[in-house]
């Protein structure tokens, strides 16, 4: 049996790169988090212990309907069948001591429970997903504001580069990035992720 993958988009917000002082990229920042840090609304979500600050990157997250790889943008859309509102939860302590070493960044980034997802929304041929807006809020306070149309690659162009390395599971995940807003999260926080497309989702941290 072939599980799903995680891809993950760093850097896909201008905002956000000049917030940790990255640079603009030009072609899609690409990592990977195991399938099982994906956690599912209800279960409460423990701060990891192997670093000082855990940040919350809300993202817009796409589901892919087919097996393969797309020919072309247009083709690439046609593999996106799902979205929903996610949180790339990120060691932010951990990962620039591994930036600064070039290491990878695994235990910033791949760790258990490090993957919240919202309830995913079938799309159709009308849907617009850069029309898709999203919003977290930490503890009734909105920290990040996203609009798809922002980021820097499209959903389409993601799907695009990312199958012209790795054939597509139906089921694969694509976590496209974050806007600018993160900071921290400490055990007690709560954390609402809303958008005018997808299902909000209300996230306790312990
Ligand atoms: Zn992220």
């Amino acid at each position: 049996m072939t599980d799903f993958r995680i891809f993950c988009i760093g850097r896909n917000y201008s905002e956000h790169a000049k917030e940790l002082n990255s640079e603009v990229p030009e072609s899609p920042v690409i990592f990977m988090k195991p399938s099982s840090c994906v956690v599912f609304e209800g279960v409460k979500v423990p701060i990891p212990q192997h670093g000082k600050v855990l940040h919350h990157e809300a993202e817009f997250v796409l589901k892919i309907g087919k097996a393969g790889k797309p020919k072309d943008l247009a083709d690439a859309a046609s593999f996106i069948s799902e979205v929903a509102i996610g949180l790339d939860l990120t060691l932010r302590d951990v990962q620039n001591s591994l930036k600064d070493k070039g290491l990878p960044w695994e235990l910033s980034k791949a760790f258990d429970y490090s993957a919240p997802l919202g309830r995913f929304k079938k799309i159709s041929n009308n849907s617009k997903l850069s029309e898709i807006e999203f919003t977290c809020q930490v503890n009734g306070i909105v920290k990040q504001k996203g609009t798809v149309s922002d980021m820097l690659f499209s959903c389409e162009r993601l799907v695009l580069e990312i199958g012209k390395v790795w054939n597509f599971i139906p089921g694969d995940l694509i976590y496209t990035g974050t806007p600018s807003g993160v900071g921290p999260i400490i055990s007690g926080d709560e954390i609402i992720l809303s958008s005018n497309f997808c299902e909000g989702s209300v996230w306790k941290f312990e």
